[in-house]
């Protein structure tokens, strides 16, 4: 039968909280998988088994299910055998076929934690070996670089063959390490910097900030997109809707254009800090990356960090674009990121931004701005849309 294993992770080394964190991942697994049919799903000696239950499952969709829950370092899919030589020879064979046609040379690697089974891994290796050379005589053995593996594990319950795992989505459990907030913009950044975090194991609400008529319904449908993307790999997500024009326009009638960014983005953060309030969230998350913008430099951070008391945790600070693309392509963002669209931060946009906003200059440009009324409104006036996974 054909059925996907996962590799755990870090979960592995989590001591007395470790089965918490196991059925917390089952859990998210079963969940995303329900549709699709029935499965059974469990987990021993440190692998995940996904054994679909009924004849028409799809089983790359579950694959590819299985590919982004956080957890699993690797997945593969796989067989299960009788465990006797001949079966698991012939599941070997069989099986595989596909990627030993394609290979040029393979190796065997057997691991026997039955110890009754009465052959030991080597021992197991050669006579698989064996059987796929005859079955395929285009291949060679190589063990230090073979184009494919063939793996054999005799378990307790069965033996299993597989091929070369993927890799996982990794990181812990979702949810394991909480709630937070993120700032979702319509760009490329926000976005890898939720899924980022969602990794380390946050369940996440996202937070919009929309300039209408600045910004079109278009925008914001973008975010929603964006936020229907990131949802397939943390669960379900609310984005709340942000009305900012006000703030914004308040922003530019009373303070001087250099410190339009700045301003604005510490009206985000004191807002999006509220909305963490409102639904239990530790910690707030933005796409930002030091010196990528004006907006960005250690200055300007510090001056926008310093309105909220809660923890702004900023995984892509260290990041060049090219990677934080990379990761953007991985998650299937990018195609949507990438659209042209417009974002409130560029509306208003200063000619000359400051680039090393001192604290006490930003905090007396700001004063006569009065935000904290509009800022009260626009909380008051929030649509909060549901993202179903
Ligand atoms: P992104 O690609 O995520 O839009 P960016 O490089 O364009 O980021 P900025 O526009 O300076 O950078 O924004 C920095 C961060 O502020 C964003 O990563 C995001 O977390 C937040 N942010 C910016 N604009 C918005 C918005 N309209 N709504 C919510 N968050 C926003
Ligand atoms: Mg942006």
């Amino acid at each position: 039968m054909e059925m996907i294993l996962g590799k755990m992770g870090e979960v592995v080394l989590k001591g007395g909280n470790r089965p918490q964190f196991i059925s917390r991942m089952l859990r998210v697994i079963r969940a995303r998988l329900k549709p699709l049919g029935r499965f059974n799903i469990y987990e021993m000696q440190s692998t995940v088994y996904v054994e679909p239950q009924d004849e028409d499952i799809d089983c790359d969709e579950a694959f590819e299910i299985v590919k982004r829950v956080f957890g699993l370092v690797a997945v593969v899919r796989a067989y299960d055998c009788e465990k006797e030589l001949i079966t698991i020879q012939r599941a070997a064979c069989e099986k595989l076929a596909p990627a030993l046609e394609r290979a040029r040379t393979f190796k065997v690697e057997t691991k026997r934690s039955d110890k009754r089974f009465p052959l030991g891994s080597p021992e197991i290796s050669r006579e698989v070996g064996a059987a796929v050379l005859e079955a395929f005589p285009h291949l060679k053995v190589d063990v230090h670089s073979p184009d494919t593996t063939v793996y054999v594990e005799v378990r307790d319950r069965a033996a299993y063959v597989h091929t070369d795992p993927t890799p996982g989505a990794g990181g812990l459990p979702q949810g394991s390490a909480g709630r937070a907030a993120v700032l979702l913009s319509g760009g490329i950044d926000s976005p890898v910097a939720a899924w980022m975090m969602a990794r380390r194991g946050l369940e996440l609400e996202a937070v919009h900030f929309f300039s209408y008529p600045y910004t079109s319904e278009r925008a914001k449908q973008k975010v929603l997109d964006l936020a229907k993307i990131l949802v397939k790999h943390t669960g379900y997500m609310t984005v709340h809707v942000v009305p900012f024009t006000e703030i914004q326009e308040r922003i530019r009638d009373r303070c001087p254009e250099e410190y339009f960014t700045i301003l604005m983005r510490r009206s985000m953060m004191r807002i999006a800090d509220r909305v963490a309030e409102m639904h239990g969230c530790s910690a707030l998350i933005t796409g930002e990356s030091l010196g990528q913008v004006a907006s960005q430099t250690v200055k300007a951070l510090g001056a926008t960090g310093s309105v909220v008391s809660r923890p702004v945790f900023r995984p892509l600070i260290g990041m060049d674009k090219e990677e934080i693309v990379r990761v953007s392509r991985r998650i299937g963002a990018f195609e949507t990121s990438i659209l042209p669209y417009e974002d409130c931060c560029t509306v208003f946009t200063p000619k000359h931004p400051k680039t090393r906003p001192q604290l006490e200059a930003v905090e007396a440009v700001e004063a006569p701005a009065e935000l904290t009324e509009l800022e009260d409104a626009a909380v008051a006036n929030i649509e909060s849309i549901k993202i179903p996974r």
